[in-house]
């Protein structure tokens, strides 16, 4: 991988308020209780913060300076989504993270395919996947686009 530095990421546009540091516009966006600390800015929709290209939450973690390998999650131990507050956030495996919510995730699919085991792809973001659906649905596509062929 090669990075080569353009005109906007270097700063060198004077029109850019490249100045001010990364950290601060993202504080602009929380709002601190007594407890949860809240993201005030953009939400996804799931309604988790966003900011920039990862989660309110996510960014707040790194911020904090936790350890975040780039397929771990981070969780709130308060349940808000909206918070941000590094000491109500937990660094886990996907693995961990399906465990602390077990009604989020079904155990078997829409299809019966079992969900515990490999068959369960979790993602990043909060999404999952089951594997076996979405294996089947790629097979699908494709005989579909033969089928089509042979009959026109
Ligand atoms: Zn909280
Ligand atoms: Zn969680
Ligand atoms: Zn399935």
């Amino acid at each position: 991988m090669s990075f080569i530095p353009t005109a906007r990421a270097t700063g060198l546009n004077p029109h850019r308020r490249s100045h001010q540091p990364k950290r601060n516009r993202f504080w602009e966006h929380v709002h601190k209780t007594e407890t949860c600390w809240l993201w005030t800015g953009m939400q996804n929709d799931k309604g988790y913060g966003q900011f920039g290209k990862i989660t309110a939450h996510r960014r707040s973690a790194q911020l904090a300076g936790l350890e975040l390998p780039s397929r771990y999650h981070v969780h709130h131990t308060c349940g808000v989504k909206l918070c941000v507050r590094p000491d109500h956030l937990m660094v886990v495996s996907p693995t961990e993270h399906r465990t602390l919510h077990p009604s989020r995730i079904p155990l078997i699919c829409t299809h019966g395919h079992d969900l515990t085991g490999h068959n369960l792809k979790l993602k990043a973001n909060g999404y999952w996947i089951c594997r076996e659906c979405d294996r089947l649905r790629k097979k699908r596509s494709r005989r579909r686009t033969l089928s089509s062929f042979q009959s026109g």
